[in-house]
């Protein structure tokens, strides 16, 4: 049964047969729906950026992560703000003239459009990042950061606390 009819199924149990909605029945979402409500929009810096200038991009896009990019589509590296702090704290204010790419991560993990957000949030606990670039054939099209699987959460909450209002009242 695809999603439209088991959705259309439960609609019709619980208007006719006062049957309880259940979180069974709670649509996959996959990251390419997630983009398509959020855009694709990403911000990236060059290698050689300097970590001033990755600075000002993150005040600028008020933004906690940066993907490493000299071309805009490849990914070399990602680097947030932990990064700065860190290495801040162990180089001194040398940092600010030092280029990106000495402080970036360089093993991504990313995801593709066709992963389960459900996945997706289980390998943002488990490995303890809040960001993760999106590739189509290998190339940058999306960044899902921890508040956009937050933000799906509440609507997910906030749909089924609706459904389940309808039932009691109808
Ligand atoms: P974040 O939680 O995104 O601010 O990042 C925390 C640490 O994980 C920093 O050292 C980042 O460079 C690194 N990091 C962030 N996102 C990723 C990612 N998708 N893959 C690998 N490392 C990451």
């Amino acid at each position: 049964m695809d999603v439209a009819t088991s959705e259309s199924v439960v609609r019709h149990a619980v208007k006719h047969w006062r049957v309880a909605p259940t979180r069974t029945y709670r649509r996959l979402m996959r990251i390419s729906d997630v983009v398509r409500l959020k855009g694709g929009d990403v911000i990236t810096v060059r290698s050689d950026a300097s970590v001033t200038e990755l600075l000002a991009l993150l005040s600028e896009h008020r933004i906690g992560a940066v993907v490493v990019s000299d071309d805009g589509e490849t990914v070399h590296g990602i680097v947030s703000e932990r990064d700065i702090v860190r290495h801040l704290h162990t180089d001194g204010a040398a940092l600010l003239d030092a280029p990106v790419h000495q402080i970036m991560t360089a093993e991504v993990h990313t995801c593709v459009p066709e992963d389960s957000l459900d996945d997706l949030e289980s390998a943002m606990t488990e490995k303890r990042f809040r960001h993760v670039p999106v590739l189509s054939d290998g190339k940058l099209v999306a960044i899902v950061s921890i508040g956009d699987v937050v933000k799906n959460r509440i609507d997910d909450l906030q749909a089924e606390r609706d459904q389940l209002r309808t039932y009691i009242q109808s």
